[in-house]
């Protein structure tokens, strides 16, 4: 009754009614883990080793983290209700063969359930690098959830020329909703959940794909939870220097930023903003605002202006490149010894108004 009580009261006072739920402390959501090969010969930007896999997975049970599923992390946010100090959950992107011959074992050996992103295209075409549906659906029946990567990997938030607002909903969604129904075929799952290929996203497809009841995940960095978006969760890349387990640790034990309002969270810049200012107000009630810094990619730190006690503003000195780029904010907790991560994605085309070719 409790639990009900404050879902219907959780915008409210979620934090007085958090105690009951947790084993300790508020709300804090849960770290999602980005992988996309488990392999010595791919290359390493996007890959880790089996031997550090195993490193990291082990370091998750050892140090008593609460391994959850992706759906699982999205019912709990939506509902409103706590999460376990220490909640991660693990996703694959594009289901690469080695998730199965080398990841998958592990994942069994400790019972983590994951969740694979797969595009239906690389599938279709039966590329050798890639799992064969019988394969997805073993691994689906040992407990791996198959969610949506788009048909063929593409860049959704790129019109094609002359396409008007309207067709590149149309095209888009019925993009997603074929790759959902090629899931469902295969495999018997829908779990409608996409993971944006590139990480590539805006704000009009974030409402198109809220409208047909999809979460959606991206590639910027930080903690999931009550104040991310649905349809723009973060998840950390685990891959190259970032796959380095002491690296690594900082992150996995990180806390969503409580992030109450943002200027603009809309991640496509329109042509000359090409320095987005970007204003955040935050809960501070367990942060100190002076020990919050942001960084710029490529750009490196930049020491945020407080414009009122709780809010502040970044903008990067230099325009940022065509392409995709983030603004990265982190702050120590007052009282956990963890610390609270937020990152906003943006993405914007050449000064032509054309994409970058990839
Ligand atoms: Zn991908």
């Amino acid at each position: 009754m409790l639990r009900v009580l404050c879902a219907l009261m959780a915008s409210l006072v979620f934090s007085v009614c958090a105690a009951p739920d947790t084993q300790s402390g508020p709300i804090n959501g849960a770290v999602i883990l980005q992988y996309h090969h488990v392999s010595e010969t791919t290359p390493k930007s996007t890959s880790v080793t089996p031997a550090q896999f195993r490193e990291q997975m082990a370091y998750l049970a050892d140090n008593q983290f609460n391994v959850i599923s992706l759906r699982a992390l999205a019912e709990a946010i939506q509902a409103r209700q706590s999460l376990p100090e220490k909640t991660i959950v693990i996703t694959f992107d594009d289901g690469y063969q080695n998730i199965a011959d080398a990841a998958h074992p592990i994942l069994k050996e400790y019972g983590f359930p994951y969740t694979l992103f797969v595009a239906i295209e690389p599938i279709q075409k039966g590329y050798r690098e890639m799992m064969s549906w019988d394969q997805l659906k073993v691994l689906a029946a040992e407990g791996a959830d198959i969610a949506n990567h788009s048909w063929a990997h593409e860049h959704l938030i790129r019109k094609l020329p002359g396409e008007s607002d309207n067709a590149w909903e149309t095209r888009v969604i019925n993009n997603i909703q074929a790759t959902e129904n090629a899931i469902e075929e295969a495999t018997g799952q829908s779990w409608k959940m996409l993971a944006y290929p590139y990480g590539e996203y805006n704000a009009r497809l974030q409402t198109l794909l809220a409208s047909h009841g999809y979460i959606a995940v991206g590639q910027q960095s930080g903690a999931a939870g009550i104040y991310s978006e649905l349809t723009a969760l973060p998840r950390f890349p685990v891959a190259g220097p970032y796959a380095d387990l002491s690296n690594l640790k900082v992150k996995m034990h990180s806390l969503n930023m409580p992030v109450l309002s943002q200027n603009t969270s809309d991640p496509e810049l329109k042509v000359g903003n090409w320095r987005p200012e970007l204003r955040v107000t935050l809960d501070t009630s367990d942060i100190h605002p002076h020990q919050l810094m942001c960084f710029v990619q490529g750009q490196g730190a930049k020491k945020p202006t407080w414009l009122s006690a709780d809010e502040f503003s970044i903008q990067a000195d230099l325009d940022l490149p065509a392409g995709r780029s983030r603004y990265n904010c982190t702050a120590p907790s007052k009282s956990k010894g963890r610390y609270y991560w937020f990152s906003q994605a943006w993405v914007r085309p050449k000064n032509n108004g054309e994409w970058v070719k990839e």
